[in-house]
């Protein structure tokens, strides 16, 4: 006998029938003796209905009246579940967001959850009922006014469904929906692709428009903080779906539910060495063939940047264990003859320390990493490299620097001594090296040219972009500088979604203009590719495999930027679809072509 919270999507119940189904299926649920809290969505596409009517009558209805609005569709879902379990004689009671004590922020539109009260929802399970809790709302606690009818944000009931979980300590949340789980790609895009038996949360947030398509992140975000064992399945079938794995439960803080502290872990890795390589020929294969070459000799690469530069060439520059640096430097003199590559400078350097913080929250938090810049800009360390990712943020610093640069991140975060560690944290064998990938459109690639190369022009980049609420994706620094020492500049080249483009040039204009000779360009639209894996670390040759899979399709690398378990590469627009198949097919991802219409079609009546 289990506690449950089980969530089932508006596509699950979008009709009288579909509810009827819904209460059978809770039904066997009960027979197993399971204790169960049941979170709705509105009913088929209530809520756009909803929103539909509401800009029928305003452009911009106030927040208010909107949350009143919307969360009269999950009210009506309750309702009739309850309705419907009834009808089948099993007791069960629905319930508000309010009237369950789902407590949040009043921010309207967006509220974060706070606190689940659960005393009054323990008393019903107590009772024997079925509790059928309205998804997406809540109540603004009224400590500075009176208690407000809030919503939090679309999509928003599985995150309901997983703070009620995390709050009540269940055993599992169940999230019912209309496909059979997470799937390794985008099916639409890729007509193979594989139901996962299992992702960490970790991969679901590195794989992001792919796991949101799926779950609401913010769902993802608590499960993996409090350790919520969540599972997707399809409503219609028995099948088992895909398990989202997180660890041991964990305590929720007093902070609030979802405002818990975004960074969780800091770690220095020390002796770590950079081998950069300017000037490097800009056509397909050139990546695949050198880090094939390093993967040959054994080599594990860690982190890689690769950004193209005016003309035709690029600069590549990755990581490793400094005892593997000499081998290293020989493999690329090599390979660098090979390509013909005259003009191509090497540099390798040893001695340094990658310094990296990592939570759930730094996806969508932007001001995470300028917090993590801006500390270490005040200490005078100045970075080598930086990859960025949703769950991470690293950071080459010098050797000799790391100690001061860990004991300011930990301090800046608030992490107590658990969440500090020394060395690379472990690398997960099981798992394998690739376990999902996804593709991004809508993006841009900017650059921006004559970024003064000292302490501190990182984090001002960033801090204007966090400030104006813009999230940046790859940001690869150049190894080629302009200038002569001691006014070197590099050029820091990023991603970001295409809609933030125009405020991205507006919120650096200050700063750029305190910076002789530097300049915002705009790239081509791109689309990125990443594959995503938590085993990536420890299976030497996986990036190499990704860019020899791209090179064999023709496609050219524009961008390449890595966290541990992500490797993103950044293709033209017009190529995204290719390279996502291309990538899908060389981890062996794909299978049968799975049967997907089942969510689509009326289950059958049981
Ligand atoms: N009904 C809300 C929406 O459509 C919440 C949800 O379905 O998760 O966004
Ligand atoms: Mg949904």
């Amino acid at each position: 006998m289990a506690l449950l919270v089980q969530k089932f999507g508006g596509t699950s119940v979008a009709d009288v029938e579909r509810i009827q189904a819904v209460a059978r299926r809770i039904a066997a649920s009960r027979e197993h003796g399971h204790d169960l809290v049941i979170v709705v969505s509105a009913m088929g596409h209530t809520t756009d209905e909803l929103t539909g009517l509401a800009r029928a009558i305003s452009a911009d209805p106030p927040r208010r009246e909107m949350d009143m609005l919307l969360a009269t569709g999950e009210q009506v879902s309750i309702a009739l579940l309850a309705m419907a379990l009834h009808a089948q004689g099993i007791p069960a009671v629905s319930m508000t967001g309010a009237q369950v004590g789902i407590v949040t922020e009043s921010a309207h539109g967006r509220a974060r959850i706070l606190e689940v009260r659960t005393d009054r929802l323990l008393r019903l399970l107590e009772e024997g009922q079925v509790v059928v809790v309205a998804g997406f709302q809540g109540t603004s606690s009224g400590a500075a006014g009176t208690p407000e009818i809030t919503t939090l944000g679309r999509g928003g009931s599985d995150t309901s469904a997983v703070a009620l979980a995390a709050a009540l300590g269940a055993d599992a949340c169940e999230i019912y929906t209309d496909v059979p789980g997470v799937l390794t790609t985008d099916p639409r895009k890729v007509a193979d692709a594989q139901l996962m038996q299992s992702v960490s949360c970790d991969e679901m947030l590195e794989l992001a428009s792919l796991g949101a398509a799926v779950l609401h992140p913010r769902a993802v975000e608590i499960a993996r903080n409090y350790g919520v064992p969540l599972v997707v399945r399809s409503s219609w079938s028995e099948a088992p779906g895909t398990r989202l794995t997180s660890g041991a439960p964990r305590p929720i803080g007093s902070e609030g539910l979802e405002l818990g502290r975004p960074v969780d872990g800091v770690e220095l890795d020390e002796g770590q060495a950079v081998l950069a390589l300017a000037h490097v020929p800009d056509r397909p294969g050139v990546a695949a063939r050198l880090f094939e070459a390093l993967g040959e000799a054994g080599l594990n690469v860690d982190l890689i940047v690769q950004a193209t530069h005016q003309g035709n060439s690029n600069d590549i520059a990755f990581t490793l264990v400094e005892s593997e640096l000499e081998l290293a430097t020989t493999i690329c003199r090599r390979l660098l003859q090979e390509f013909g590559a005259d003009g191509a400078q090497l540099s390798a350097q040893a001695g340094m320390a990658k310094l990296s913080i990592s939570g759930a929250g730094i996806m969508g938090r932007p001001g995470v990493a300028a917090r993590l810049f801006d500390t270490l800009a005040r200490l005078g360390i100045n970075l080598r490299l930086i990859a960025t990712s949703e769950v991470k943020v690293s950071c080459l610093v010098e050797g000799s620097q790391g100690g001061k640069a860990l004991r300011a991140a930990a301090t800046a975060f608030e992490l107590a001594d658990h969440q500090i560690r020394h060395g690379a944290g472990p690398c997960n064998p099981d798992s394998p090296a690739v376990r999902g990938v996804a593709l991004d459109r809508d993006q841009v690639q900017v650059v921006v040219r004559g970024v003064p190369d000292r302490p501190g022009a990182a984090a001002a980049i960033c801090r204007a972009l966090a400030d104006a609420g813009i999230s940046l994706d790859a940001i690869v620094q150049s190894e080629r500088t302009h200038g002569v020492a001691p006014e070197l500049s590099r050029d820091m080249s990023f991603t970001l979604k295409r809609d933030d483009r125009p405020g991205a040039e507006r919120a650096l204009g200050p700063v750029l203009a305190g910076w002789s000779g530097a300049g915002f360009e705009e790239g081509p639209a791109i689309a990125r590719v990443s594959a995503v894996g938590a085993g990536m670390a420890c299976t030497a040759g996986t990036a190499a495999r990704m860019f020899r899979s791209l090179a064999e399709a023709g496609i050219n690398i524009e961008l390449i930027a890595t966290s541990e378990i992500r490797t993103s590469c950044v293709v033209a627009e017009a190529d995204g679809i290719r390279a996502l198949q291309a990538v899908h097919g060389a981890f062996a991802l794909g299978g049968e072509v799975l049967n997907r219409a089942e969510g689509s079609e009326a289950p059958a009546p049981a």
